[in-house]
């Protein structure tokens, strides 16, 4: 299956983290990067096009499409080697949501779809929903392929979860030096760095997170993948190490 598979990191003129490129040189499958310059449906749809076009010609079977802002876990190894014609990875959205996650759902932050289900529909596969006076946003382009997908009998299935670069602002919390505060940039509570003439109107609270443990620096301390998904991105927990102290 590995040959079979062609990875496209979708770059948004940014490139991939240091981690997904550490992973994506050490699992050896073949890939590239995106075109840049174009807005988030438009480059996937061109992704597609180009996978389809190029790549199945010369004996690729599987898309692989990952964004360049996503930091692999120990599981996210499984959108590999699992079967399915349609998987993909859970992962936190924009400033901490859950966006996608689940069977017969679908994210396309980092997924793998076979040849078939991709020639079964489009183009587009897919498409940011508006409402008809375009001032805000009524689905995401997972949505539409998920959508669209569906329609054609092919339903995603959950393999697995990667993280989700994403800037935020530690503060200490209290005393405890294994307490912190998060706050997203959003939620300063100065408001945007550059503020506007306009004052916010919403404020995201910061708030406390468990005490994370301290890593051990020495080699036998193992890197877990924690049962919580909500808090894989920003804490992901240490095993208790094993070395004398
Ligand atoms: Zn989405």
């Amino acid at each position: 299956m590995w040959d079979k598979i062609q990875c496209v990191i979708q770059t948004y003129n940014q490139p991939a983290t240091k981690e997904l490129q550490q992973w994506i040189a050490w699992t050896k499958v073949d890939w590239r990067y995106s075109e840049g310059g174009y807005e988030i449906d438009v480059a996937k749809n061109r992704s597609v096009m180009k996978f389809l076009a190029e790549d199945v010609p010369r004996g690729k079977e599987y898309l692989l499409m990952i964004a360049n802002d996503m930091v692999p876990m120990p599981t996210t190894f499984n959108i590999l080697t699992e079967p399915g014609d349609l998987i993909y990875c859970q992962s936190m959205g924009n400033e901490g949501r859950l966006d996608h996650h689940g069977d017969k759902n679908f994210s396309a932050a980092c997924w793998r779809g076979h040849a078939k289900v991709l020639q079964s529909f489009g183009p587009p596969w897919f498409r940011m929903g508006h409402t008809g006076d375009r001032t805000s946003q009524t689905y995401c382009d997972c949505g539409y392929f998920k959508d669209r997908a569906q329609e054609q009998g092919y339903d995603g299935r959950q393999v697995g979860i990667i993280g989700h670069e994403q800037r935020c602002i530690l503060t200490p919390h209290g005393e405890d030096i294994q307490k912190w505060s998060m706050i997203w940039p959003s939620g300063w509570p100065l408001g945007d760095v550059f503020a506007s003439t306009q004052p916010k109107t919403t404020a995201t609270q910061p708030f406390v997170t468990p005490a994370v443990p301290t890593p051990c620096p020495c080699p036998k301390a193992v890197a877990q993948e924690p049962t919580t998904p909500a808090v894989v991105a920003a804490q992901p927990q240490i095993a208790p190490c094993p070395c004398p102290k």
